[in-house]
C-alpha cells in the first residue's frame, strides 16, 4: 500500500494488523529502535519501531532527528506504555538525510527566543505545531461566523492613499529610484511622478472601504493583512498583523458590541472543539512557564479553564468615565502603583490600567464604550454630551485591546465638522463623505486584531510568536 495516511488518522484509527504507509519528520529515535515520527497532522507523534537487527547498519545511521522518512508496516496495538497504536517498519526510506551536529531543533526544550530566529524550522516544534493549528482553526471559525450570518467577505486595497487612523503610523509605497526622488520647484517630493501619480501607503485599516460596502451589502467583513510603522517594540504590537473588520448598516453599539461577543465566543469555542488536544498541550506549556514566575504573578487558571470561564460568563460592559471612576479609587492608583497615575477624566487608558480592570477588579473581559472625543477617531458618532464619542474597546486578560470599533458618525455636518476640527482633509476624503450625502445611515463596525485573539487562545504571551514570520522594528528575516 503506498498511499500515505496522516498520523492523526493512524492514532485514531480503530483498525489495527492493517499495511500503512506513514510519512514524516523525525522527532527522536532512542535504542536504535522507536523512531518518534511526526508530520504536522497533529501534536502526538507516531512510534515507529524498528527492527534493527535484519535493518542496514547504514540506514539506521541516517534515522537522525530532523530526517524526512516514509515508513511502511504494520500498524498494531502497541504494547508500550503511552501509545495506544504504533507501526511496525517493514520498510523504511529516507526522503531527506539532516545533519543532527548541525539541526536547531533538539529533542529538548528551546527558549521562545531561540526558535523566534530559528522561525522557518520552529513549526517542527509541538508547541508551534499547536499554535497554527489553532490559527488556522480560528481563522476559518471566523469566515464560518460570518458566512452563517450571511456577511458578505469584501477584500479592501492594500495599498491606499488614506491613513483611516489619521495616525500617520503608514509605510509608504512607491516606486521611486531611491537614490533620484523627483522634487518639485518648491523642493517637496513631486509625488505626481510616482506611480501611483499621489502619495500611497500599505493600510492600516480596511474600515473606511469597508464602510462603502456596508452602505450597500448591508453586512461585510473583511480580513486581511494591516500594516502599522508604529515604533513601538511591544509583546501586543506587529508591523504587519491580520485584521478581521465587520461593518453593519443599521447596527447601534449595542448591537455592535452584541456582535463582537458571539463572534469571539464562536470562534473560541470552535478551537477548543477543534483543536481540543493542541489547547490541551499549550494549557499544560503555561502552566509550566506560570511556575517560572514569582507567586503572586501567577494565573488563577489555567489556559483552557481561562477559555471556558470567557465562554460562560457576559462581558462586563461599562462607559470609559465608569471605568475611570473605578480606577482612580483603585488600591494600585492610591498607592502609586501605576507608572501612569489615573488623575481625572479625559486621559487615554494604558495598557496597565486596562489589565487592572481585567484581571483584578472584573476578572473578566470588558467592554468600555463613550470615550471622551479627543482620545478617538474622527468618525466615531458623537454623543449628545458633547464630549464623548459611541466607542467600544474590548479588552481581554493578558492581552489589554482585543478589539477597536465604534458605532460610526451617519450625520454629514457632524462628521465634517469633526474632521475639520481634527485636521483631517474632507476633500480627500470626498469618496467617504459621499455615503453621508446618498442614503445614509446608521452603521456600527469593529476591528478585531487576529494575532491578539490567538494569543489569547493560545497562551502565548508574545505575539511574534502567533505569527508564522512577523514582522516588527529591525526585524523582516525569512
Ligand atoms: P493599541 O492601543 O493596542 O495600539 P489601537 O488602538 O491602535 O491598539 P485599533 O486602531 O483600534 O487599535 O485597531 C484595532 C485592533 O487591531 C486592536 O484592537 C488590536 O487588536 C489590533 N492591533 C492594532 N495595532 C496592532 C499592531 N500593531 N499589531 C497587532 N495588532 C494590532
Ligand atoms: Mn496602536
Amino acid at each position: 500500500m503506498s498511499q500515505r495516511t496522516k498520523i492523526k488518522a493512524l492514532l485514531q484509527s480503530q483498525q489495527t494488523e492493517i499495511d500503512v504507509t506513514v510519512k514524516g519528520w523525525v522527532r527522536a529515535f532512542r535504542s536504535n529502535r522507536f523512531i518518534a515520527l511526526n508530520d504536522g497532522s497533529t501534536n502526538n507523534n507516531i512510534q515507529v519501531v524498528v527492527d534493527f537487527e535484519n535493518t542496514d547498519p547504514a540506514l539506521l545511521k541516517r534515522i537522525t532527528v530532523g530526517a524526512a522518512l516514509s515508513v511502511q508496516g504494520k500498524l498494531i496495538a502497541s504494547l508500550g506504555k503511552g501509545q495506544i497504536v504504533e507501526v511496525v517498519a517493514t520498510e523504511i526510506e529516507i526522503l531527506g538525510d539532516s545533519d543532527p551536529e548541525k539541526y536547531p531543533i533538539q529533542p529538548k526544550k528551546h527558549s521562545l527566543e531561540f526558535l523566534r530566529e530559528n522561525a522557518h524550522l520552529r513549526f517542527r516544534t509541538s508547541t508551534f505545531g499547536a499554535i497554527f493549528r489553532v490559527r488556522n482553526s480560528l481563522a476559518f471559525a471566523v469566515h464560518q461566523f460570518f458566512q452563517e450570518r450571511g456577511f458578505v467577505y469584501l477584500h479592501t486595497p492594500v495599498i491606499t492613499a488614506s491613513d483611516a487612523e489619521g495616525a500617520g503610523e503608514t509605510f509608504h509605497v512607491t516606486n521611486f529610484d531611491l537614490d533620484n526622488i523627483p522634487k518639485t520647484d518648491t523642493g517637496e517630493i513631486d509625488f505626481k511622478q510616482d506611480f501611483f501619480g499621489r502619495a500611497t501607503n500599505l493600510t492600516v485599516s480596511g474600515q473606511l472601504e469597508g464602510e462603502l460596502g456596508a452602505m450597500a451589502l448591508s453586512d461585510i467583513y473583511t480580513f486581511g493583512p494591516t500594516f502599522r510603522a508604529e515604533n513601538s517594540n511591544t509583546t501586543r504590537h506587529l508591523a504587519e498583523f491580520w485584521m478581521i473588520e465587520p461593518e453593519v448598516a443599521f447596527n447601534d453599539l449595542v448591537d455592535n458590541m452584541d456582535l463582537a461577543e458571539d463572534m469571539l465566543k464562536y470562534v473560541i469555542k470552535y478551537a477548543l472543539d477543534k483543536n481540543a488536544d493542541d489547547i490541551e498541550f499549550l494549557t499544560q506549556r503555561l502552566t509550566e512557564e506560570e511556575k517560572t514566575k514569582p507567586q503572586n504573578e501567577r494565573s488563577e487558571m489555567t489556559l483552557l479553564e481561562k477559555l471556558q470561564f470567557c465562554l460562560n460568563n457576559d462581558f462586563e460592559r461599562l462607559t470609559y468615565t465608569e471605568a475611570i471612576d473605578i480606577l482612580k479609587e483603585s488600591t494600585p492608583n492610591k498607592k502609586k502603583k501605576f507608572v501612569y497615575p489615573v488623575e481625572g477624566w479625559g486621559t487615554d487608558l494604558q495598557s496597565e490600567h486596562e489589565r487592572y480592570l481585567v484581571e483584578k477588579h472584573f476578572k473578566k473581559p470588558v467592554i468600555l464604550t463613550d470615550y471622551p472625543k479627543e482620545i478617538k477617531a474622527f468618525y466615531m458618532r458623537q454623543n449628545d454630551d458633547g464630549k464623548t464619542v459611541r466607542a467600544m474597546d474590548i479588552l481581554f486578560p493578558g492581552i489589554g485591546e482585543i478589539v477597536g470599533g465604534s458605532q460610526r458618525e451617519e450625520r454629514l455636518d457632524k462628521l465634517e465638522q469633526r474632521m475639520n476640527e481634527m485636521g483631517i482633509p474632507t476633500e480627500e476624503l470626498w469618496w467617504y463623505l459621499d455615503t453621508r450625502r446618498f442614503g445614509s445611515c446608521p452603521h456600527a463596525g469593529f476591528g478585531l486584531g487576529f494575532e491578539r485573539l490567538v494569543m489569547f487562545v493560545t497562551g502565548m504571551g508574545n505575539i511574534r510568536d502567533v505569527i508564522p514570520f512577523p514582522r516588527f522594528p529591525k526585524n523582516a528575516e525569512f
